[in-house]
């Protein structure tokens, strides 16, 4: 079995993102350096009830660059719109793969329907960084669906598997990655166990979305925690102590400097630099037609 390398509670108290998204910061490269990447952070915001509201709630236009964000909604509605034109709107199931690369605007708010409706809003936000070589790709934006996402059920129907990114037990996911991953939402029902095979070399993270969990027949992981495990070993198990929602990634390590300044992820300090004089001197595009 993959040994743990620790089991790590979210920092607390939660934060607000924009008025629309509650969130704690699950992980992230600050806590966890290279035993983190390819992925950079993970924000949660745990089910929350919003009342109808005229105002749409969310963040305004703000960019990226040198990096992706990965938007799963489990209940609610979220949309996004950005600077290459594209847009979307998000419900329960569905994901959305953005990538910053050279730059993008964009904005995330509560839905339309959701803003008027109101209701219970539960959704994570991964960020995935992208070697040196693409820092500089083209922006692209995917709307996963949840009808185009695989599931999978675990042996003996006892939870099944979501599959984002990556492949498990044959099926593939619908989202084109930059480097070779694995993005799951697990399910496993009370009192059952689920053990998962991952590539070798691979670093191993997993989000106890609902917990909690008994860890390789070993360790203990609450709602709110995340286990990180080594690159090399076998398989990770996780066992139910009561029905368990675990986001788990695992991904080949981007062995190279992580240099960030709030929304721009590059490699070094000047790099950083030049995006910040990029983004103020307009070279991000715009999102046309302006918000309003
Ligand atoms: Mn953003």
């Amino acid at each position: 079995m993959r040994k743990i390398i620790g089991v790590y509670p979210a920092p607390e108290p939660a934060h607000w993102v924009g008025d629309g998204f509650q969130v704690r910061t699950l992980f992230s490269h600050h806590s966890h350096g290279g035993s983190a990447s390819p992925f950079l952070l993970l924000d949660y915001a745990e089910p929350m009830e919003f009342l109808p509201a005229s105002h749409r709630r969310g963040v305004g236009v703000h960019p990226h660059r040198g990096f992706e964000t990965v938007t799963i909604v489990y209940d609610g509605g979220v949309a996004h719109r950005d600077s290459t034109g594209a847009g979307g709107v998000i419900g329960p199931g569905d994901a959305q793969w953005m990538t910053a690369g050279a730059g993008i605007l964009h904005e995330e708010l509560h839905s339309e329907a959701f803003s008027r409706s109101g209701g219970r809003l539960e959704m994570a936000q991964l960020w995935v960084n992208l070697p040196a070589r693409l820092k500089m790709t083209s922006p692209r934006y995917q709307t996963l669906h949840d009808a185009d996402i695989p599931r999978v059920d675990l042996e003996g129907e006892r939870g099944l598997v979501r599959v984002i990114a990556g492949e498990y037990a044959g099926a593939v996911g619908p989202a084109q990655t930059a480097t070779p991953m694995n993005v799951w939402d697990v399910r496993i029902d009370e009192g059952e166990t689920g053990a998962f095979s991952l590539p070798e070399g691979d670093n191993i993270l997993v989000a106890v979305l609902n917990g909690p969990v008994v860890v390789n027949g070993e360790g203990h992981a609450r709602a709110g925690e995340t286990i990180v495990f080594e690159r090399y070993g076998g398989e990770v198990a996780f066992t139910a102590q009561a029905a368990a929602k675990l986001l788990l990634l695992s991904g080949a390590p981007i062995d190279e400097p992580v240099a960030q300044e709030g929304p721009f992820v590059m490699n070094t300090r000047d790099e950083l630099r030049q995006a910040i004089d990029d983004y103020r001197s307009g070279r991000f595009g715009a999102i046309t037609p302006p918000a309003g």
